[in-house]
């Protein structure tokens, strides 16, 4: 008979019953330590892949989906944006490379939507005190979610027309359906216990000091709006802006300037995002300056760039130049306007602290 091993034959500590040892058993008493997995403690949702992987090795995909919405009610779209530092700290890259966390995570999102899996909470007591939300993006949805598992009512206010916040507003469909997205948000806001407010603008409808007198808490869920602002001497180019700021326009108008050729600074997902949006608005060259390398064998994943993989190589595919190890010595103006880019060579220094970074 094949045993297998799943987190709970091998994990529980002080004992070694699940093995075999041999006659040193005689002389060492192995003892397991129970610590938590890497994936799981580098996890910014909380998941633990190492338990829903073990369910999903036995064919248990609902108990899978279930522990993962134990801690993340959106797994669906976190299975698809995502970075995945799960993967970039999995033990398996030493043998071969990391379990594709995330694109497990995506099929028992979209089995959940698919078969309509109900969210393992119980109806919420109507007289329960009620927590004031601002935002209804991740942040604002996981909110309300945890309290309403905790037995408390929750309201969202959010000042656009529907939810998802910056997953709406500011990542391409390509990478998000809408589909996907409206179908796994409507189920999570249409739970027992959580009324969402659209339309309903923090500092013009609603006031925070009303909002502190109505509701025992109130849980700011504003989202990460703003991009780190550059200037040269204080006078900010022309043309020089916020991948933010134009990923947003492209979502909600599906225009964005397209001068000849542009240079895209970053090397995480915005970075590649904003290459390939521009790619597909006639941009015929796209140069992407990034400090660290395009993850391949060899280069040891928390070193590469930090974007998907997938979405750096479908990014080469459309015909996007990656600058690997190159940072930006200086813009070259003519009048206010960018004309070029001195690119620099980045090597990794020991710095005093023990750790390695990228210089010029
Ligand atoms: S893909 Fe992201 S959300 Fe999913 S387990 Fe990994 S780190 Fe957590």
């Amino acid at each position: 008979m094949t045993t297998v091993l799943t987190r709970s034959g091998y994990a529980k500590p002080g004992t070694s019953l699940n093995f075999s040892t041999g006659q040193w058993r005689q002389l060492f008493r192995p003892e397991h330590s129970y610590q938590t997995a890497p994936c799981h403690g580098s996890c910014p949702a909380g998941e633990d892949p190492q338990a829903y992987l073990a369910h999903v090795q036995l064919g248990h995909y609902k108990k899978a989906w279930e522990t993962i919405v134990d801690v993340n009610p959106i797994p669906a779209i976190t299975g698809r944006v995502c970075p995945h530092p799960c993967e970039a700290v999995c033990n398996r890259k030493e043998y071969d490379s990391p379990l594709v966390i995330h694109a497990v995570e995506r099929f028992l999102g979209d089995e959940a939507i698919k078969n309509n899996w109900a969210y393992p909470v119980k109806p919420v007591d109507p007289s329960a005190p009620e927590i004031a939300i601002v935002g209804a993006g991740p942040a604002g949805i996981s909110a309300a979610y945890h309290l309403i598992k905790r037995g408390y009512r929750a309201i969202i206010f959010d000042e656009h027309p529907e939810s998802g916040g910056t997953l709406r507003t500011a990542l391409p469909p390509y990478r998000l359906p809408r589909s996907l997205l409206d179908a796994e948000l409507k189920r999570v806001l249409s739970l027992d216990g959580i009324t969402f407010n659209p339309q309903t603008r923090l500092g013009r409808d609603i006031d925070i000091h009303d909002l502190q007198e109505k509701y025992p808490a109130v849980f700011l869920g504003l989202g990460a709006q703003h991009s780190i602002e550059w200037s040269i001497d204080g006078v900010v180019p022309k043309d020089l802006h916020s991948g933010f700021e134009l990923l947003k326009k492209w979502v909600d108008i599906g225009k964005v300037p397209t001068p000849k050729s542009v240079a895209i600074i970053g090397a995480g997902n915005t970075a590649v995002d904003m290459a390939r949006v521009m790619k597909r608005a006639g941009v015929s060259e796209v140069h992407l300056i990034s400090h660290k390398p395009i993850p391949k064998p060899g280069i040891p994943i928390e070193e590469a760039m930090p974007a998907i993989p997938r979405e750096i190589n479908e990014a080469l595919e459309e015909g996007v130049i990656i600058h690997e190890y190159r940072g930006i010595r200086r813009l070259i103006l003519r009048g206010e306007r960018v004309v070029g880019v001195e690119l620099v060579h980045m090597k990794k220094l020991m710095q005093a602290s023990g750790r390695l970074k990228r210089v010029a």
